[in-house]
């Protein structure tokens, strides 16, 4: 069998090679030299302005990855907040998304230096509006005037074409008619001149992106002149897809380039910002799982692999499948499995997927795509197993940095 393309067979040696009792519950491998010259490319163009979605992968190694790319850092809790500073990121470097920020967290976060907010309600403007008023009392030097964008949550009238698909509502910012509530210069301790939207998934067409995007420009453009601000930041967020299912589509990074300099040009404004989260770092992770069983079950051969959602959740809360491979050599012809793990619920299930059919009990599967949406999305506590352990594969090596942890680790 012929490895497939998304498998980086730099790494195949270390991880035939790697056995650890303590990783025979499965664990996770980044290939940082793939990732850092991935990130050089994204940087290759002077259009966006591109910020991590921490959500996506917040280990420190993948963080410092990013940094020395010279990439932003997005972050949307407290948690993440935390793991980029410790990583020495500058906080002028960061910017807060995320529907829960309560006053309290809008305070610590002004408080660590953060200057950049996409404020999503009405009330967190207020808030944040506040905050500095109160800094500038208490603290002269840490009152900088934020940098806010709002995040606008567009829905097209009944019967119009739809360019999003559903209307489906979110928590994710507010209607134009909302933000039209406000006033730029009611909150002269903010400077409020940018808008963000953000509201699609997983794409995976160009043609599609720019259709989506282009029919943005007109209600942010006119909402900004409603309400008195000069348009300057327009951030598009995240959703650049992976074709986790081998559909054979593509996004050309070239052409969302090309497209977003018209975007730029169409909205008029100084700065466009993405905010990547997959596109940046799925590629480079894999998972590892041993195979624990293997069965025919109702005329469906299944194999029982020694963890599932524990580890990586999104196939059940997505259908959409990582891809998999055989970790060993095969010639056997393939055939369809069904994959489960450990977990006592048929949610359980990391897919439907080819493997060669001599596949046996022992044998290790690798899953990609998993740099991004892995194990901080997973559910670890179900059950009591174990954590998996988080290794980088850099300069030929692999280097462990968080190892596995018993229940124990986490029972009370
Ligand atoms: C999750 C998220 C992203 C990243 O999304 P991807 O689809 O992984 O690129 C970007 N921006 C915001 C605000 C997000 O919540």
């Amino acid at each position: 069998m012929t490895k497939p393309n998304w498998f980086d067979t730099r790494i195949e040696n270390a991880l035939l090679e790697h056995q650890s009792p303590d990783d025979e519950q499965g664990y996770f491998v980044y290939q940082l030299d793939a990732l850092k010259s991935h990130l050089e490319q994204l940087q290759q163009q002077e259009v966006i302005k591109l910020w991590f979605a921490v959500k996506a992968n917040p280990l420190s190694k993948i963080i410092q990855t990013l940094d020395s790319a010279n990439f932003n850092f997005d972050v949307a809790s407290t948690g993440e907040l935390a793991q980029v500073l410790a990583q020495g990121i500058s906080p002028d470097r960061i910017l807060n998304t995320g529907p829960a920020k309560s006053k309290k967290q809008l305070t610590d976060f002004v408080k660590l230096g953060v200057q950049t907010f996409v404020v999503e309600s009405l009330n967190q403007l207020t808030w944040l509006n506040e905050v500095i008023v109160e800094q500038a009392s208490t603290e002269p030097s840490l009152a900088k005037k934020p940098t806010v964008l709002l995040r606008v949550q567009l829905q097209w009238p009944e019967g119009e074409k739809n360019p999003l698909g559903g209307n489906s509502l979110t928590p994710f910012g507010l209607s134009v008619e909302e933000w039209q509530n406000v006033q730029v210069s009611d909150y002269p301790n903010l400077d409020i001149c940018g808008l963000h939207i953000f509201q699609w998934g997983n794409m995976l067409s160009n043609e599609k992106m720019y259709s989506l995007w282009s029919q943005m420009v007109a209600p942010l453009t006119s909402l900004a002149a409603d309400i008195g601000m000069e348009l300057k930041i327009l951030d598009l967020g995240g959703g650049l897809g992976i074709d986790y299912l081998d559909e054979g589509k593509q996004l050309s990074w070239q052409q969302v380039i090309n497209d977003l300099a018209d975007i730029k040009v169409q909205s008029g404004v100084e700065e466009l910002w993405l905010e990547l989260g997959r596109f940046a770092v799925a590629e480079c992770g894999y998972y590892v799982v041993p195979v624990v069983d293997r069965k025919m079950n109702y005329a469906q051969e299944q194999l029982v692999l020694a963890a599932g959602i524990n580890h990586l959740i999104r196939p059940a809360i997505t259908e959409q499948p990582f891809p998999v491979t055989l970790l060993r050599n095969s010639n056997a012809p393939s055939q369809a499995f069904d994959l489960h793990g450990p977990l006592c619920t048929s949610l359980d299930k990391l897919g439907h997927l080819p493997l060669p059919n001599d596949v046996a009990v022992d044998d290790k599967l690798v899953f990609g795509y998993c740099g991004a949406y892995g194990f901080t999305e997973s559910m670890p506590f179900f059950l009591c197993h174990q954590l998996a352990a988080e290794y980088v594969f850099q300069a030929g090596a692999l280097v462990e940095i968080r190892p596995a942890q018993p229940a124990t680790s986490y029972l009370a």
